[in-house]
């Protein structure tokens, strides 16, 4: 099956280089390797990382196949799996050509999707502190896919692995139709548990399993009310209620691009914004400690003001993070891993 989606390199897109071109800029500063040390080297390590898995994404498959074979089996059995290696939620569909980038084509059936929590304190550190722990788990559901594919190659069916470090498939529509949450004004899939605060990984194969439905869970209706990633967007990038396409009944918000690129690629703080002030990270798991982080943490916004870009709480005194950040982040637990 040949993809059909228009993909952007959130390194190389054309436009966030053209502009920084526009603006004299060597670089874009985001992504550029003299600035702070601690995400330079944490993205250095990742690269590392993603290039070291690589060769494993793909791989021979046991010519014994597995005897079990019915679908519904093989799906408790997969997502059993997925939890045992770390993801959080799994979900699975058929695969489409949507959710498949231009210039690559696969013959596999199903995509199963997985989802790994980016810890809710830890993204509230200030923008620093958010790009580690985004890094971190990006790195780790390149593991986690890795070593589900090589688990279902081991029972006998074909499986590669998709994720960061490869970037071949779209995440949302697989992640959307995989029964995963709906799509937000904020332009990220929400999650009944989590919110926005997940990082994807994903595998590709033939193996039988049984689809998920979709979960709808009343996001896009409530979005319609909500103003909140609108407000507090420093570049004012996101989109006003009613300001959306409708694609098979589904609504998308779109975010100016351009605009989120003044405030997430051309400066050397990453923004996260829109995905920190999403109530969904505490509304639909009752987490009493999500509330409260979630609670003190728009308190600190309303003092500071709706559109104050994310670095504004790194070198305060921290009532989030126990009296400020004063010690030196730690270092991403794949390194302390691959240091054992
Ligand atoms: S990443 Fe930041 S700038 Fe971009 S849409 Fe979200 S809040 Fe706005
Ligand atoms: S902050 Fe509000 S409007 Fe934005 S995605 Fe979350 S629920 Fe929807």
């Amino acid at each position: 099956m040949d993809g059909i989606s228009k993909f952007r390199s959130p390194i190389a897109d054309p436009v966030v280089l053209e502009m920084a071109r526009e603006r004299g800029m060597e670089e874009v500063p985001l992504f550029a390797d003299g600035r702070r040390n601690m995400p330079a080297q944490a993205w250095r390590a990742a690269f590392k990382r993603w290039a070291e898995l690589a060769p494993e994404r793909d791989g021979p498959v046991d010519p014994e196949r597995t005897a079990a074979s019915d679908p519904a089996e093989m799906t408790r059995l997969i997502k059993d799996k997925a939890r045992e290696l770390g993801a959080d939620d799994v979900g699975i569909c058929e695969l489409t050509p949507v959710m498949i980038n231009e210039g690559y084509s696969f013959p596999h059936k199903y995509v199963i999707s997985l989802l790994l929590e980016e810890k809710y304190q830890a993204v509230l550190g200030g923008a620093l502190a958010v790009e580690m722990e985004t890094i971190d788990v990006y790195v780790r559901c390149a593991e986690v896919s890795t070593e589900l594919g090589k688990y279902i190659r081991s029972l006998g069916y074909p499986a590669m692995a998709d994720h960061n470090g490869t970037m071949e498939l779209q995440a949302i529509p697989a992640m959307v139709a995989g029964g995963l949450g709906e799509m937000g004004k904020n332009g990220s899939m929400l999650h009944r548990r989590f919110g926005a605060s997940f990082r994807p990984g994903f595998v590709l194969t033939d193996l039988p399993l049984v689809p998920d439905e979709p979960d709808l869970f009343g996001v896009q209706d409530y979005c319609m009310n909500c103003r909140l990633c609108e407000n507090n967007c420093p570049p004012a990038a996101i989109a006003g209620s009613d300001d959306y396409v409708t694609t098979d009944g589904y609504k998308r918000w779109l975010i100016d691009i351009p605009k989120c690129y003044e405030a997430s690629r051309l400066r050397d703080e990453y923004c996260h914004l829109c995905v920190d002030v999403c109530p969904y990270v505490h509304k639909g798991n009752g987490d009493p400690e999500k509330r409260s982080l979630y609670k003190q943490f728009m308190g600190k916004r309303r003092k500071a003001g709706w559109r104050t870009p994310q670095w504004f709480l790194e070198d305060e005194d921290g009532i989030l993070n126990g009296g400020g950040r004063s010690e030196p982040l730690p270092a991403l637990r794949s390194e302390v891993r691959s240091q054992k």
